[in-house]
């Protein structure tokens, strides 16, 4: 029997995805670290180069990290976009949408020396005409708000659901059943805002989380953009009962009848 891997052989893949870059995020990076674990950053250059903020309905002031501390602590994870100014985005023209995604891309490229490829919606509205410009300004998906609830990996990365918001009841229970679960390629994706961790006094129920998923020999954590890339090669492999072919410029893992194999970019394996 032919299952299809992630890299190095792990049979799963583990994400979390964090909005607006704020200071919170130095607490949740160092766990980060501690675990082992990488992990996607949807950032808002303008409202971290004007040191916005704004009070949470607890009375915490939620600040935004300096550009040149966001620089240092990212390091390592992936960076993505959240729209330069995080606007409501059913009032903008395209011309607007494209002046807050280009505009934000371009700051947070010259800031982090590599191509920003990802994009997170903020707030919860999606359309087609933002899906239109997120693709016109050269993203290669959009994380968008919904919760997939599923470990199912998605086609669509334009419309790319995490699995379960950091606040939902049932993100113990997903862990978990993410942990026991034997779907092909499963994946889990956490989304939140690490403010909501002070808040929600959740910072010791997120690390039971990455403890857990780290202590896991078959779990892989990835950054979205990894998943992204990694399905979409496996998504072009040909495999016939007696020969798998690897159709695209990265290796990709199989286990036939359980040894697993890695199958080189742009070659063949027959068994
Ligand atoms: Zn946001």
């Amino acid at each position: 029997m032919i299952r299809k891997l992630y890299p190095c052989g792990k049979k799963k893949a583990f994400n979390v995805t964090y909005d607006d870059g704020v200071l919170q995020d130095v607490r949740f990076v160092e766990l980060l670290n501690k675990y082992g674990i990488k992990g996607t950053f949807n950032l808002n250059s303008a409202l971290m180069e004007n040191g916005f903020e704004w009070t949470h309905e607890s009375g915490l002031v939620v600040k935004r990290l300096k550009m040149e501390d966001a620089a240092v602590l990212y390091e390592g994870h992936e960076v993505a976009s959240h729209t330069a100014t995080h606007p409501f985005m059913d009032s903008l023209t395209k011309e607007e949408i494209i002046r807050e995604l280009i505009g934000d891309k371009s700051s947070l490229e010259a800031l982090f020396s590599q191509e920003i490829r990802g994009f997170a919606v903020p707030f919860d509205y999606y359309s087609g005409l933002i899906e239109q410009c997120v693709k016109e300004c050269g993203f290669e998906y959009a994380r968008i708000s919904e919760e997939s609830l599923s470990f199912r990996p998605q086609d669509d990365y334009y419309k790319l659901k995490a699995t379960v918001f950091h606040l939902d009841l049932a993100l113990e229970e997903m862990a978990d059943k993410f942990i026991d679960t034997h779907e092909e390629l499963a994946v889990f994706q956490i989304v939140g805002h690490t403010y909501d961790l002070d808040t929600e006094n959740k910072w010791d129920a997120i690390e039971n989380i990455l403890r857990k998923i780290s202590s896991r020999g078959d779990i892989l954590p990835m950054t979205t953009i990894e998943i992204v890339d990694y399905l979409g090669a496996m998504s072009k492999a040909e495999i016939t009962d007696r020969c798998i072919l690897n159709c695209s410029d990265r290796s990709l893992w199989f286990s036939v009848d359980d040894a697993v194999h890695e199958v080189s970019p742009y070659s063949s394996m027959d068994f």
